[in-house]
């Protein structure tokens, strides 16, 4: 049975984005809700989150960004249209970083196999440079810097949120270290994501966008992530996988548009295991991001960790769309020439 860790720091429930605002504290019950109702919460390893150090956060992010981000503690802040920072903003930011940092520490020492970060804020629109689209910090990219500055060579971070993980791309562009692969609506927030960036330099093919147009499902993302992620991800063959876990994707999501169920993201959880089959020995580290239908979360945060704790996928009754064909094709010649796997079916 593997050893799952949890982390949920009560100061992640501080960070007020603002009145009205979707990205807000009770999405954080909503997993607890979904885990304690589907019978998983006692199975699960609880850990204590730690402040990121400044050293840490230079890894990825500019020291003009972390300390705009320092300079706002104990204020009220708006750094764009959509992202604000409330009074222990800073506190929380700088603590969900480091409990991915911890989470990636635990899998790498062997103490958990696999660990699901419940966090606020978000991360994976944040910059090396700036912060945007609710992220001040980028999680993800910091446990995945965290994990190649110990000597890791090979770091595989998916990242299913309805939106690009633009600032997770914009870290590890040229790096061939990272493959980073996003699944996203497209056109869509915040623009980037096409199938044509692909990374540059000696990252050259280590960024692998599927971009997807609205009402995509849990047949066509099966199709999607068994046919490209799962070829692409076995042949990298990462010593450690993050997953940057978005529930936004949920047919229920008030800003999403797409239509995966609970299901459907246990179903993706179970190629991200796929990909962390090989070197990885199973370790994998989600970290949420998006979700803003609370019982999407509730019950989607259930099925993912359901699944990392080794139970059985639920059947998926959807079937891929016929249209879907002609994306898989294009997925195929933007993608084979780096990956010969997805070169053909
Ligand atoms: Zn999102």
């Amino acid at each position: 049975m593997a050893r799952v860790g949890f982390c949920l720091d009560p100061v992640f429930l501080e960070h007020d984005a603002g009145p009205g605002h979707p990205e807000r504290p009770e999405r954080l019950a909503a997993v607890e809700r979904g885990l304690r109702e589907a019978g998983l919460a006692k199975a699960l390893v609880p850990f204590a989150a730690r402040a990121a150090t400044r050293e840490e956060l230079l890894r990825v992010h500019t020291a003009a960004h972390v300390d705009r981000l320092a300079a706002a503690a104990g204020r009220r802040v708006r750094l764009d249209p959509d992202t604000a920072m409330s009074p222990r903003s800073h506190e929380a930011a700088v603590r969900a970083a480091g409990a991915t940092i911890a989470a990636v520490e635990h899998v790498l020492d062997g103490r958990l196999d696999r660990v699901f970060c419940a966090v606020r804020p978000p991360g994976h629109h944040a910059t090396p440079g700036r912060a945007m689209g609710f992220c001040l910090l980028n999680n993800v990219a910091l446990g995945a810097a965290a994990a190649l500055a110990r000597g890791v060579k090979r770091v595989a971070v998916i990242d299913i949120d309805v939106h690009h993980g633009n600032g997770t791309q914009e870290a590890f562009w040229t790096d061939p270290r990272v493959l980073f692969v996003s699944s996203h609506q497209f056109p869509f927030y915040p623009g980037t994501g096409d199938l044509d960036e692909v990374g540059e330099g000696e990252g050259r093919g280590f960024t692998v966008n599927l971009p997807m147009p609205a009402g995509t499902g849990d047949g066509d993302y099966r199709r999607a992530y068994r046919e490209i992620v799962e070829p692409i991800g076995r042949a990298f063959d990462p010593e450690l996988v993050l997953v940057s876990a978005g529930f936004d994707p949920h047919r229920d999501d008030p800003l999403g548009g797409m239509a995966v169920t609970s299901a459907g993201f246990a179903e993706l959880m179970d190629v991200c295991l796929a990909v962390a089959s090989g070197a990885a020995r199973g370790g994998v580290v989600a970290v949420l991001e998006g979700g803003y239908d609370l019982d999407g979360i509730a019950t989607s945060t259930a099925a993912v960790v359901g699944r990392m704790l080794g139970r059985p996928l639920s059947a998926l009754d959807a079937a891929a769309r016929p249209g879907f064909e002609r994306l898989l094709a294009a997925y195929r010649s933007a993608h084979g020439p780096h990956w010969p796997a997805v070169r053909r079916p």
